[in-house]
């Protein structure tokens, strides 16, 4: 079934510079690419920059590749680069070619040899402090390298040993000759090569300088034919390196880089460094946890993948940073899943009730329409009989006024089935309420039309012979959104109830479910089965949302 939130255009900034590039012949084709540094899961903000890649390119019926940074080998690992894969198909989007930065390390190398033979590179033996110190600042120029002015022939000679691995971490870097004093500090004398004696998950010992981003990343996209590169806010001032990096290595390709605004969704971590903390101290169950905004945790915990693409399409592509409520990602979700998810009835919180008056050892079937707004979806039947559970919430001893559940004498219907009147509470030894005796009335059951009498409350209820121990999850943000402690170290922001763990009942007929089938289990929101910890003697939900926010998206 098609979603009701897919199959929208919007129009952003840089769908008009693609109309243009064509218009003017600058471009014949779209080339983008998704180029993620395999150093982590990718979350919610890499699906925004995913779709903005692949469905540009596809509006013009051109291509993207999708190619890993692997420049930084400690931090790397083939665990991510093959779970990168899995999310960027999962969104759905396929890619025209897989590369890696690392298949370019060797044309990286020759061009930089070229910049070297046209003095515009050198080998500088500077630390990493004394460049930071000798950089300047916005208001100060920088200082020039002692090693500045190194004959072309020694930078040949200097390279070729730091590729040989003569020297230790951090010795020597090789550096663009550019400008101490250039306003923009990226222009002064950048690093572009370094040297890491370290074990690469692709190239091995192979190499043991490494390309920094700023060098890395023009060169691949030239060498791909991308034309579009687009990237986050942080790197317009980059820009300019990025074209020196292109014409000065005389790459035949000539991208353009473009910048968009990161995006920042409340109460949540987006960063992989934080999110690897989380994962790495056991504070969460893996990079999947459903609390996680990681494409796999959210995956896991039934986010579907036309949701999250609306999601990134709506919000649409801004050119300053801001953040997005995470309710409205949420109302992407409800919408997605409004029409298409079976609808049930289950019991978080058990109450068992006894109905006195229905004959002992009997049951019946009730009919039950599995989405009363999606007649397509038909009915099903669920069993009736003289014990149900119902929540513990829909009972009250000494209610409030406006309170339309059970209370004593009080009657209700039960979804589906009947309406019941509490009779008798009974409780244990500490006066907590274990049961209830109810009395039901037979000429009241559902769908038969019965208009007597009117009952100012609808619960839901489970068969108890029938129903299927489940476990619920629930959860909240990862992290504290409170003022209060904002200068906080981030691990003590931690929210202590981002997971509460209930046990409950399903419906008998939910025997058999698969992982990540979706319910809208009624009154509690729509809930997806676990995909790790669910199986046949253990049915485990997750609560994907709640049904309700008082959140509007037209006034978003
Ligand atoms: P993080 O800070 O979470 O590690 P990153 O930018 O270092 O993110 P990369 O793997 O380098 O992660 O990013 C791959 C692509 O995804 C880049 O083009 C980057 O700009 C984009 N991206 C990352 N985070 C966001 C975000 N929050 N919003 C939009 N695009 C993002
Ligand atoms: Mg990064």
């Amino acid at each position: 079934m098609e979603s009701a939130v897919e199959n929208k255009t919007s129009s952003n900034f840089i769908k008009s510079i693609v109309v243009d590039d064509l218009k003017s012949g600058r471009v014949q084709e779209v080339v983008t690419r998704f180029p993620p540094e395999p150093n982590g899961y990718l979350h919610i903000g890499h699906a925004k920059s995913i779709c903005l890649n692949f469905e540009l390119a596809d509006e013009f019926g051109g291509k993207t590749n999708l190619r890993f940074d692997d420049t930084n080998p400690v931090k790397e690992d083939t665990e991510y680069v093959d779970a990168i894969q899995e999310d960027v198909r999962w969104l759905g989007f396929d890619w025209e070619e897989l590369r890696f930065a690392s298949d370019y390390f060797e044309e990286m190398y020759n061009r930089a040899v070229l910049l070297i033979k046209k003095g515009k590179a050198y080998v500088c033996d500077l630390n990493a402090e004394q460049t930071r110190e000798m950089r300047g600042t916005l208001t100060e120029p920088g200082k020039e390298s002692p090693y500045r002015g190194r004959s072309v022939e020694e930078n040949l000679d200097l390279f070729e040993r730091m590729r040989a691995g003569e020297f230790k971490d951090g010795e020597r870097v090789l550096r663009a000759k550019i400008d101490m004093a250039s306003p923009n500090i990226s222009l002064r004398d950048p690093v572009l090569y370094r040297i890491s004696h370290s074990n690469h998950h692709r190239t091995g010992d192979a190499w043991c300088i490494y390309p920094m981003y700023d060098y890395a990343h023009p060169i691949s996209d030239a060498i791909e034919g991308i034309t579009h590169s687009i990237c986050t806010l942080e790197f317009e001032d980059h820009r300019p390196l990025y074209d020196w990096a292109i014409s000065e290595c005389e790459m035949e390709a000539t991208p353009h880089q473009y910048e968009f605004a990161r995006l920042n969704v409340t109460n949540t971590i987006m960063s992989k460094r934080y999110l690897k903390r989380l994962v790495d101290e056991n504070v969460v169950d893996g990079w999947d946890d459903p609390r996680m905004p990681t494409i796999s945790g959210m995956r896991r915990r039934g986010y579907t993948a036309e949701a999250l693409r609306a999601f990134c399409r709506e919000i649409g592509v801004a050119k300053s940073n801001s953040v997005v409520d995470e309710r409205y990602l949420e109302h992407f979700i409800r919408e997605d899943l409004k029409l298409k998810a079976m609808r049930t009835m289950a019991i978080l919180r058990p109450l068992k009730v006894v109905i006195t008056n229905y004959p002992e050892g009997e049951s019946e079937l009730l009919d039950a329409e599995n989405n009363a707004e999606n007649e397509a979806m038909g009915i099903r039947q669920i069993p009736f009989s003289r014990e149900i559970y119902i929540e513990q919430d829909d009972f009250m001893e000494n209610p409030p006024s406006k309170y339309f559940r059970l209370f004593p004498g009080n009657e209700v219907r039960l979804k589906h089935a009947y309406f019941i009147t509490c009779q008798e509470v009974i409780k244990d030894e500490r006066g907590e309420v274990v049961e209830l005796r109810c009395t039901y009335d037979p000429k009241t059951k559902s769908g038969t039309g019965f208009t007597e009498r009117k009952v100012k409350g609808t619960i839901h209820w489970v068969e108890a012979s029938q129903a299927i121990p489940a476990e619920f999850r629930l959860l909240e943000p990862l992290m504290l959104n409170d003022e209060e402690l904002a200068d906080k170290d981030f691990m003590e922001r931690l929210n202590p109830n981002s997971l509460q763990t209930l046990e409950g009942f399903v419906e008998p007929n939910m025997k058999g479910v698969l992982p990540g089938e979706k319910f809208q289990m009624f009154r509690h929101g729509y809930f997806s089965v676990d995909g790790k910890d669910s199986n046949e003697d253990k049915l485990v939900f997750n609560r994907i949302v709640s049904l309700k926010s008082s959140f509007n998206p037209a006034k978003a």
